[in-house]
């Protein structure tokens, strides 16, 4: 059973930054009666720009080390290079963390990887800034390849130019849902802080992790949001904290109850039938197009027409008022049927393997 999988969420909370004795110790005693399972701080903080607090190292770590005694908390701090790993170990953090700024670098992820080798303390691994998946597994793997048996990687969303309204970091959940196709076992803590960037939303996107059967949550809590050094919109209080944690709806994967599993069963048989016909229309559309791939040969026109594909997609989409599917939905489908419709009638006219983007 790995040290992040205890039965019910494993619930990380702690400031952002821990900034001063008092304001330390003083987080950790309003979360002290909510039970959670590690207390959190960045003593290291990577800044965007140059300038601004950036922690306050060793020093920092005495104040959670205190924490730690008189609360009996775990504690884990960020940790970018050897050194700091080191000096987290020499103050007896529980689990180390490495930022999303440094998982995206191997250079920095093996040079850490190389500084816990024999040391098996817990590591978290929140996903790179960038969404990819790969680099994210390549993290959790360096890790485990440095003999760490309990690591877990933390969701906290993605950098991006048109960032949805309303949130700090794209969320991107199919890329956390790969992760997990990928790696079944491995644990997956949410940090809606770092996504929503906004108080007002951390509780939805918390509920949202749960929904999607993720393993715990990393929230940003502090005694004085409003007056945080860094990340102040996005803390919340422990006592807002406690508010949340007890309206949060756990759900289970699975069940025992028959009645649920038989109404599930029922439903379940007529999609996969769905989705039979789903796939024999796809199969006679994609016949179709392969026989104006033909005619567009002897005719000598091209296989892609802008024009046709703007139809196609004017059509498509006006039907969503009636079908109520999502717009975006069904462009999506759209591009990736027309994609694999037109390289079909490419190979006819000749030129396989030229790749058509939009
Ligand atoms: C943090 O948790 O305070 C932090 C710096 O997070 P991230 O690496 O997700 O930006
Ligand atoms: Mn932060």
């Amino acid at each position: 059973m790995s040290f992040f999988k205890t039965g019910k969420p494993f619930i990380i909370a702690g400031p952002c930054s821990a900034e001063t004795r008092e304001q330390v110790l003083q987080t950790a005693e309003g979360l002290a009666p909510l039970g959670i399972d590690m207390y959190r701080a960045g003593v290291w903080k990577p800044r965007t720009r140059p300038g601004s607090f950036e922690g306050n190292g060793e020093q920092a770590l005495q104040w959670m080390l205190e924490a730690k005694q008189l609360y009996n908390f775990k504690y884990t701090v960020e940790v970018a290079e050897p050194a700091h790993v080191e000096l987290a170990l020499k103050y007896g953090a529980d689990a180390l963390w490495v930022g999303a700024r440094t998982t995206v670098n191997p250079f920095h992820v093996q040079h850490l990887a190389d500084a816990v080798k024999g040391i098996d303390i817990p590591v978290l691994v929140k996903n790179p800034v960038n969404p990819d998946v790969e680099l994210w597994v390549g993290a959790i793997e360096r890790f485990e390849a440095a003999g760490i048996t309990n690591v877990a990687a933390i969701h906290r969303g993605f950098s991006g130019y048109n960032t949805p309204v309303g949130y700090r970091n794209q969320p991107n959940w199919p890329i956390p849902i790969e992760l997990r196709r990928r790696r079944p076992e491995l644990p997956i803590i949410c940090d809606p802080s770092h996504i929503s960037g906004k108080r007002v939303r951390i509780a939805e996107v918390a509920q949202k992790a749960m929904d999607m059967h993720f393993d715990g949550l990393m929230i940003e809590t502090h005694i004085n949001p409003d007056e945080a050094w860094t990340d102040a919109r996005q803390q919340i209080t422990p006592a807002q904290l406690g508010d949340l944690l007890s309206k949060l709806v756990v759900r289970d994967e699975f069940t025992n109850d028959m009645g649920v599993q038989v109404q599930l069963e029922y439903l379940r048989q007529q999609m996969d039938a769905v989705d039979v016909e789903i796939l024999d229309l796809l199969a006679k559309r994609m016949e179709l197009s392969e026989k104006v791939g033909e005619i567009k040969k002897t005719a000598n026109m091209t296989a892609y027409q802008p024009a046709r594909w703007r139809e196609m997609i004017e059509s498509v989409t006006s039907r969503c008022d009636i079908t109520g599917l999502d717009k975006e939905l069904v462009i999506a489908l759209y591009e990736k049927i027309h994609n694999e419709s037109i390289r079909r009638q490419l190979q006819i006219l000749g030129n396989a393997g030229i790749e058509i983007k939009k």
